[in-house]
């Protein structure tokens, strides 16, 4: 069966069009400045016929979903003949709060309840629910299934995912740490108990998902029980323009300072902090900051090194939740490519009888790959996300017996 993978932002949409018979992508592509002007970009990956951007106007999500529709169906680039060759399509949800605690398929209840938690993601589900109503409008009889970013996280007992806040505000507003990545976070704990031939019921692992944002699981027996985002992806590690942990009376001085709403603030710890603002607005991308550093830049060096420090104290925080780790796993963009900031981390590990061959280490870009020596106490090993493959497999499960 061919499955449709939907990640819809405010702006912006990504597709892929997955094989359910060997995960294989046919097809994939970004549709860009929704709403604003238009480009949609799409690739025949079955028939390698390289990336092709258009430039178009694109007024909404509906018009969107129906330029991906065309090119996937186009006699000449598409990779399907007509639109019955789509199985079903497998939506990304940021933010599914307490009500889902896994995939679901999709109806009118359950876009009630994804409208409902809305408030938790003003900026993403809206635009989530978007991409799903415009599918629907367009592909009124493919089942459609909601992917949630939160619901791996919902396993976290509440010592874990409690704010020490007066307790009304957990039962009038639902504020408690959900956590974000999930999708990752499972898929990458359940890929590495598989490569090591284990059962996730068998293993402690911890996951760090380290890209442009990040996050740390906790993965205890198959089961998440910590992690490190929290009522939004601000709370946790330092991530590309992201501040992570800090005091919230910060929020407050800054807004007196500057005569700015909490709204502003937050925004600029989502957007102008994190490595980029440690590194003086330099970069958020982490070559930028490694040749920098290279070159003796001294804010790029804080800034990866601050960067690689939380990394590490929530590795040696969640090693204690769960009384021990068998397995720590590398992903996502800097997790999986960059040799030298997973070595920052490493270097602080010793204390739980890790060693790392830094050769292989070196070595490893992409691709999997245990990276700690045979003797190593704890396994230590980079492993490739693949979120789409994941929403399509989960897509996949729920509806293949569906009549
Ligand atoms: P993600 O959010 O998972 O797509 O990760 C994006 C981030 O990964 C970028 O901002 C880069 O900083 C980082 N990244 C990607 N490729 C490399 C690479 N080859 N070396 C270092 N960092 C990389």
């Amino acid at each position: 069966m061919n499955i449709l993978v939907i990640n819809c932002g405010s702006s912006s949409l990504k597709f892929q069009v997955i094989s359910s018979d060997d995960g294989s992508v046919l097809a994939k592509g970004l549709c860009e400045r929704i709403g604003i002007d238009g480009a949609i970009t799409y690739e025949n990956v079955r028939d390698h016929l390289g990336k092709e951007k258009t430039v178009t106007q694109i007024e909404d999500h509906k018009k969107a979903i129906s330029l991906v529709l065309d090119a996937l169906t186009d006699v000449k680039g598409g990779v399907i003949r007509n639109l019955n060759e789509i199985g079903a399509v497998g939506h990304r949800i940021v933010h599914g709060g307490e009500k889902f605690t896994k995939s679901v398929v999709i109806d009118d209840s359950v876009l009630k309840a994804i409208r409902e938690v809305s408030d938790l993601a003003p900026l993403h589900n809206p635009a989530n629910l978007t991409g799903i109503l415009a599918c629907q409008a367009l592909m009124p009889n493919t089942p459609m299934v909601a992917v949630f970013d939160t619901a791996f996280h919902q396993t976290m007992p509440p010592k874990a995912f409690m704010y020490a806040l007066p307790k009304k505000y957990y039962e009038q507003y639902k504020i408690r740490r959900y956590g974000f990545h999930g999708t990752s976070h499972k898929y990458v704990s359940e890929k590495v108990a598989e490569y090591y031939g284990k059962k996730p019921e068998e293993l402690k692992t911890i996951v760090c998902h380290l890209g442009n944002g990040a996050s740390v699981s906790a993965v205890k027996y198959g089961k998440c029980i910590d992690t490190s985002m929290g009522l939004t992806p601000l709370e946790g590690l330092v991530m590309g323009t992201r501040s992570g942990d800090l005091d919230p009376a910060v929020v407050s001085y800054i807004a007196d300072k500057e005569n700015k709403s909490a709204y502003e603030v937050v925004q600029m710890l989502n957007k102008e902090s994190g490595v980029l603002g440690l590194s003086n607005g330099l970069s958020s991308d982490f070559r930028d900051l490694w040749k920098a550093r290279n070159e003796g830049n001294k804010d790029a060096t804080l800034a990866l090194d601050a960067w690689a420090y939380r990394v590490a104290k929530y590795i040696g925080a969640y090693a204690a939740a769960m009384n021990g780790v068998d397995v720590i796993a590398f992903t996502a963009g800097v997790g999986e490519n960059d040799c030298d900031s997973r070595k920052l981390i490493y270097d602080y590990l010793g204390y739980l009888g890790i060693t790392i061959d830094d050769a292989v280490n070196a070595a490893t870009r992409g691709k999997v790959q245990e990276i700690s020596t045979k003797d190593s106490k704890v396994k230590v090993i980079v492993y490739p996300t693949n979120e789409e493959l994941a929403i399509a497999q989960e897509t996949y499960a729920l509806v293949k017996d569906l009549k």
